[in-house]
């Protein structure tokens, strides 16, 4: 990663000060980065004195509890409280973007927070930020998550000083639970920044194991009983080396699947030495939501970009499979899994990677 400019961060700090209120958003289906970096930044304006709070489209999966009650009464959904989440973003002379390279990302409070008449901030690690949307951006994709990336721009402010030890209370904790999603628990997108950042959060007293606790030895058993379904009976590997898995809506209501239960499946086909790229297909209530990982090489982003209306990094990424040039009927399962062979056929034969 280059170095944090820190005429940037004279400027967000500016921005901070002048701000009576502040949001701080992010993406659609919050995963731990996004978690992570938004609990991370407000705790951090907290400590500041800021009335600052988190919008989110939808809900985070429990499995993130631990770190959003950081946030206590200060994150407001759009899915459970509409009005009140439209108008936290109106009402801010502030609006932070995190995890996140355009307002898009952010779904159904996109409109509101591109219209919000204040400041707009972007901190993100994807590619392709839509830069010109934001009066500070702060954007490096060769760094594992947004989480590190405001770990080291929390570190260049006059507050923390380099010093990790001074992050605020929940900071720490939160950074390093969305750089460990991120990366996979240490297995992906690791530079030597990230393992940096661990090593001084460890130092400074964050508790790992708690972490890794909360995050890997918690989940309910039907995830692991729809894991076993999905992998000995229903995931595919077509002649190019692409393995996909379809989760349906009845296979979700069969096992009582809820968000975020189904977080790492599609990691698992890339194991496999002659898959090269690997999608989980997951049935919406509108549209089935897709997930690609690929190994180095090949750009999950591309095929993201391509073929799924999506984007992402170059080795993880998603997007959206809806049916019909006016997007608006939903496939069925045959009709996905007749997509994704011909689209990913085409994608190896048509030198995308
Ligand atoms: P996941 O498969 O874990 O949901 O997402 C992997 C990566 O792709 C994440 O960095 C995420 O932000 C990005 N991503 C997922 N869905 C979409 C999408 O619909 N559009 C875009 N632009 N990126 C996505
Ligand atoms: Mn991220």
């Amino acid at each position: 990663m280059q170095d944090i400019d820190r005429k940037l961060t004279v400027s967000m700090r500016e921005a901070v000060d002048r701000a009576e209120k502040i949001t701080v958003a992010t993406h659609l289906h919050p995963d731990g980065d996004a978690i992570g970096s938004s609990v991370g930044l407000l705790c951090y304006l907290k400590s500041l004195g800021k009335d600052a709070c988190i919008v989110l489209d939808d809900k985070y999966p429990e499995s993130l509890g631990f770190i959003a009650r950081r946030a206590g009464k200060d994150i407001l959904v759009y899915e459970e409280n509409p009005t009140e989440t439209l108008e936290a973003i109106s009402r801010s002379d502030l609006v932070f973007c995190l995890d996140m390279n355009s307002f898009t990302r952010a779904e159904r409070l996109g409109e509101t927070l591109r219209k919000s008449g204040g400041g707009k901030i972007l901190i993100d690690h994807h590619l392709h930020p839509d830069s010109g949307m934001f009066d500070i951006v702060f954007s490096e994709t060769e760094i594992s998550s947004t989480s590190e990336l405001l770990y080291y721009i929390l570190l260049s402010t006059p507050e923390i000083d380099g010093d990790a030890g001074k992050l605020p209370e929940g900071a720490a904790e939160a950074l390093m639970t969305g750089m460990t999603t991120d990366t996979n628990n240490f297995a992906n997108s690791v530079y030597p920044s990230t393992f940096r950042m661990a090593s001084e959060l460890l130092a400074a007293g964050t508790d790992r194991d708690a972490i890794i606790d909360a995050l890997y030895t918690n989940y309910r058993e039907n995830r692991f009983r729809l894991m076993g379904e999905m992998l000995k009976d229903r995931m595919k590997i077509t002649s190019s080396g692409v393995a996909y898995m379809v989760i349906d809506s009845g296979m979700k209501s069969l096992y009582d699947i809820r968000d975020g239960e189904t977080e790492g499946f599609v990691n698992l086909p890339l194991g496999i030495r002659k898959v090269r790229m690997s999608l989980l297909l997951k049935e919406e209530d509108d549209r089935f939501r897709v997930s690609i990982r690929s190994k180095k090489g090949i750009s999950a982003n591309r095929c993201a970009m391509e073929f799924f209306n999506g984007g992402g990094h170059e080795q993880a990424a998603g997007g959206r499979l809806i049916k019909g040039r006016d997007l608006s009927e939903k496939p069925d399962v045959r009709e996905v899994s007749e997509y994704v062979e011909m689209c990913t056929e085409k994608f190896f034969n048509g030198k995308y990677e």
